[in-house]
């Protein structure tokens, strides 16, 4: 008995001694120290910001045809306010409404560099139009700051990418190798009109990029309050994309004498079958990377936490997992979208249908959620059937130890001193999606702090965030 007390005791101690060395290794997150990049003021920029956001390009659906004149209208802004990125670079243009602006560089040998964003923006719901504070597409600049859809998401990208460029053509700038500078009109309903089709031209003309930096990740001052520093997460990666269709055929009938299971019933337990449960719980690279950056400014137990994922993984999971957020950094997720059945009050449908949307994390494929659908419904009634259509798999993640990461990393801290750089897993698509299979580095960020409103109500953005923007691109096209 003593000497069991005596194994226990020891266990105990090589236990506690494991978790203070492991937490005393664990690096404290770095102070940057490096050169600090004044940003200068812009005001015509904001100006144009304003103007870019009166021009209604309007992603409205997938299949509902877009209001083209205003598209063009913003074609001719984008000539008139930017006339040297015009006359000095070679311009494509796909599909009418989507461009690609080419900007030669000094090493035409080495591989290019493109700079990504989207011209389109969401549409605003006419029931959310009254609790604006000034008009969704008024582009009013109201105490420094810049007001309407489009401010952050994502024609402050686009405004900050070109306003870099011609102020650099100003100076006679000749970059050391090829930039591209690429515009989508479609990128809030997948792209497919433009990013996929130039990213083809890119491909078919085997133009690997070196580097392709799009919209994304953020300076978030909001989320890691417990890290004390302004966190700027740079995206690394993006879940994949599928949709699963269920199908239930019964034969059906006259609702006044029904059986006792119907195809809307069978559909029913199938849909709360697969709602019951999660894919296991994962914890992805840049995950594990987010965490242990923002967990190294932290406290001692949370370093001592995160120092000892060994010990400590299911609760660190458990406490992602209450928070729908950061539950879908660590999850595959599957939910239902689209449930279809009946015609008619009295009568029995013979067919029910639901279409479930997975966004798949890497390391999974949308093979594993159709199994894990299958397995979990258990019932030969329920057809289940991947649609092949919008289907993308899980991308490749850029690490970052990648010269792109490193040199995105000093300009961020170049510009935000206090910044804490962590890479994240994207959750949402963004039209760089389109490179990541023959890129290097597809990484998704742009210096804004805390974006207020995109795809919401009251979307604007700091004048301060578009000229660090700004000063962004330029120290990207400019540092190489
Ligand atoms: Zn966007």
């Amino acid at each position: 008995m003593k000497r069991l007390l005596y194994f226990a005791l020891l266990a105990l101690v090589v236990v506690a001694g494991v978790l203070l060395i492991n937490t005393f290794r664990f690096q404290k997150a770095a102070v940057y120290n490096g050169t600090v990049v004044e940003i200068p003021n812009n005001d015509s920029a904001a100006v144009h910001l304003s103007n870019a956001i009166q021009i209604k390009t309007i992603s409205f659906g997938d299949t509902l045809a877009i209001d083209t004149a205003e598209f063009t209208k913003f074609r001719s802004f984008m000539e008139s306010t930017y006339p040297l990125m015009h006359q000095q670079l070679e311009k494509m243009t796909f599909n009418q409404l989507s461009y690609v602006f080419k900007w030669k560089g000094k090493d035409t040998t080495a591989a290019p560099y493109v700079l990504m964003a989207h011209m389109d923006v969401v549409p605003v719901e006419a029931v959310a139009e009254s609790k604006w504070t000034y008009p969704s597409f008024s582009g009013i600049i109201k105490n420094d700051t810049i007001w309407g859809r489009g401010a952050v998401d994502d024609k402050a990208s686009a405004i900050a990418i070109m306003e870099a460029v011609e102020k650099l053509l100003k100076e006679n700038h000749v970059p050391e190798r090829t930039i591209y500078l690429a515009f989508g009109h479609d990128e809030e309903i997948a792209g497919k009109r433009g990013a996929a089709i130039f990213s083809k031209w890119f491909k078919e003309n085997n133009i690997k990029p070196a580097f392709v930096l799009d919209e994304g990740g953020q300076i978030d001052t909001q989320r890691f309050k417990d890290a004390g520093r302004p966190v700027a997460v740079i995206g690394t990666g993006e879940k994949g994309f599928v949709n699963i269709d269920l199908t239930v055929e019964i034969p059906g009938g006259h609702s006044s004498m029904p059986d006792k299971e119907t195809a809307i019933d069978v559909l029913n337990q199938a849909i709360a079958k697969v709602r019951a449960k999660q894919m296991p719980a994962m914890i992805t690279p840049s995950v594990g990377e987010l965490l242990n950056r923002t967990g190294a400014a932290q406290s001692f137990f949370t370093r001592m936490v995160m120092s000892n994922m060994w010990l400590f993984k299911g609760q660190v999971i458990s406490k992602l997992e209450e928070n729908k957020q950061t539950n879908a950094l660590v999850h595959t997720t599957i939910v239902p979208t689209i449930v279809k059945a009946g015609i008619k009050d009295n009568v029995i449908p013979s067919i029910a249908k639901a279409t479930f949307n997975s966004r798949i994390l890497p390391g999974e494929t949308s093979e594993d959620v159709v199994n894990f659908v299958k397995q979990a419904i258990n019932d030969e009634r329920v057809m289940v059937k991947k649609q092949t259509i919008s289907l993308m798999e899980p991308s490749a993640t850029t690490p970052t130890d990648h010269p792109a990461f490193k040199r995105l990393e000093g300009i961020a801290n170049s510009l935000v001193p206090s910044a804490l750089v962590s890479p994240y897993l994207m959750i949402g698509a963004t039209d760089s999606r389109y490179f990541r299979g023959f890129s290097e580095a597809v990484l998704n960020f742009t210096p804004m702090q805390d974006a207020k409103g995109f795809h919401g109500i009251d979307e604007r953005i700091g004048i301060s965030d578009l000229n660090r923007m700004i000063a962004f691109y330029r120290q990207v096209i400019t540092l190489q």
